[in-house]
């Protein structure tokens, strides 16, 4: 995609050019929790006792652990380890280039994702590729992309805690084969998936994290989903400031080889 910085912009909504905008500090990503969720939470503080969570088995990380990129590809297409794979009309691996340096995480396929069987095509898509290209990258070069969980949650709803644990093997071994030199969470979910970090993103993004591969660390940053950035314009200006900090740290990566 070669975009003019103007059309790019234009594409991330931030025209004629990012500007940091004042926001009160309340914390910033509106979670995706339904009003029958929200209701159902707040019964369960008064209600006794909880209902056990019902962890679905992970898909079998020994096995998972030892695969290439072609039997794990064909692995998670026929997966059926959690209910997700009732609904879907096929499994969405993941995207791009096998010996990347950036590895970016979402949370799973909507829709279109799990019509076209790749991650980020619709609009939230369109928005992630202009903020590649708003940092010099292009989906497939240089780039993976791939999702907490690989099959579309009813409706869009947010990956559950136990579809992202069952899945999770999946995106262990992603990481493992890509061995990245950078990874950048996109939203909440895909910071629970793979920091199992319950806190809000707004106290997480800004550091450089850390996800340990074995004996190595690969250094990691946690930003906002471009899906709730199309729904929450002013926070672009913080976004912009992560793929910032995101290019540098790149640099000083590869420099430091
Ligand atoms: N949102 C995601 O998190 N992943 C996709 O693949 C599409 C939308």
């Amino acid at each position: 995609m070669n975009l003019s910085r103007k059309a790019m912009f234009d594409e991330m909504g931030i025209s004629p050019c990012w500007v940091l905008r004042e926001q009160p500090s309340v914390a910033r990503e509106a979670p995706r929790t339904t009003r029958r969720e929200a209701v159902a939470e707040s019964a369960a503080v008064v209600q006794a006792p909880a209902s056990p969570v019902v962890m679905p088995p992970a898909a079998p990380s020994d096995a998972v652990a030892g695969m290439d990129w072609d039997s794990l590809k064909r692995t998670i297409r026929e997966c059926r380890v959690c209910g997700l794979c009732a609904g879907r009309k096929q499994a969405v691996p993941g995207v791009g280039d096998e010996n990347a340096d950036w590895l970016f995480i979402g949370e799973g396929p909507g829709a279109e994702e799990d019509a076209r069987g790749e991650p980020f095509v619709g609009q939230a898509g369109k928005l992630l590729d202009a903020m590649l290209a708003a940092i010099d990258l292009q989906r497939g070069e240089d780039v993976y992309i791939a999702n907490a969980v690989k099959c579309r949650p009813p409706g869009n709803r947010t990956p559950e805690v136990a579809e992202m644990a069952a899945c999770r093997p999946y995106l262990q071994r992603q990481i493992a084969l890509l061995k990245p030199k950078l990874i950048v969470l996109l939203g909440k979910a895909a910071m629970q998936a793979v920091l199992g970090e319950d806190g809000t993103l707004s106290s997480m993004r800004g550091k450089t994290l850390s996800y340990r591969d074995g004996a190595t660390e690969i250094p990691l940053l946690v930003t906002y989903h471009p899906a709730y950035l199309l729904r929450n314009l002013p926070d672009k200006a913080r976004a912009w400031e992560d793929l910032c900090r995101a290019r540098s740290l790149m640099r000083q990566l590869r420099t430091a080889v």
